[in-house]
């Protein structure tokens, strides 16, 4: 049985007090379902404060990036280590933001998700295609070399990693794909998966996932969850998605 999943990107937004009231408010009234888990990918410095937070509630947190090493002289960045020790389960690798403008390669994202799970974490691997690429055909193609890399880089251990796909051009523009569009890719995603044993793996989607269009995602067969940006910094809207 495939988890299902809504995780939150906050990005680079928050602050002590604001953050205070939307952890409360998603500690207080998320309730647990079957398969599904709630988890919010915090700017590491507010580790501390999701832990203290949510740790006697059902609502998961993780970071939003790691390093690929472990330690040393790399200014400026986080070891997947030191975010475990705050109690983190989960570490977004390979955002489109992180490949786009720090240049993260498939190498990188495959030596980023192999440190998250050396540390115990659940790496949540992004991929998808600008709208160049989609124009161009070229969809099928890029999601490909960006799964084969990471599965390169895991081998066995792809089975304990989560895949988000994410159009860069649904990212924060308010343009989602549509649940058919988002299928095709997961179909592909879940057959290149399952040729390396990992077919199992929960396959989420983001892109402007609002309250509004989560169920009609959800229903999709190879759709296990959302990744969310802009919509998981209100609770009513990451709420309503989480419950879809
Ligand atoms: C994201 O940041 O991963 C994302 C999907 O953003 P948004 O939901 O705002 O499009």
């Amino acid at each position: 049985m495939r988890d299902e999943l809504v995780v939150g990107n906050w990005k680079m937004n928050g602050g002590l007090a604001a953050n205070a009231g939307l952890l409360a408010r998603l500690a207080s009234e998320w309730t647990p379902r079957e398969r599904r888990k709630l988890v919010v990918c915090v700017p590491a410095p507010y580790l501390a404060q999701a832990q203290a937070g949510l740790a006697s509630s059902a609502v998961m947190w993780g970071v939003q990036d790691v390093s690929e090493h472990a330690s040393g002289a790399y200014t400026g960045e986080v070891a997947a280590g030191m975010a475990a020790e705050f109690g983190c389960r989960y570490a977004i690798v390979g955002h489109s933001e992180r490949r786009r403008f720090h240049g993260e390669t498939d190498r990188a994202v495959g030596a980023k998700a192999l440190a998250a799970l050396g540390s115990g974490l659940i790496p949540i691997a992004c991929v998808g295609e600008t709208l160049d690429e989609r124009d161009r055909g070229a969809t099928d193609e890029v999601v490909v070399r960006q799964v084969d890399a990471l599965l390169g880089a895991l081998g066995a251990k792809a089975r304990s990693c989560v895949i988000a796909y994410e159009p860069v051009w649904a990212i924060g523009t308010g343009r989602t794909a549509s649940p058919e569009q988002a299928q095709a890719v997961h179909a592909l995603l879940r057959s290149r998966l399952a040729s390396a044993g990992a077919g199992d793996v929960s396959l989420l989607y983001g892109g402007s996932v609002k309250g509004s269009n989560a169920a009609a995602l959800f229903a999709m067969p190879d759709i296990d969850g959302a990744l969310v940006g802009g919509a998981s910094l209100d609770a009513d809207e990451f709420l309503t998605i989480a419950r879809a």
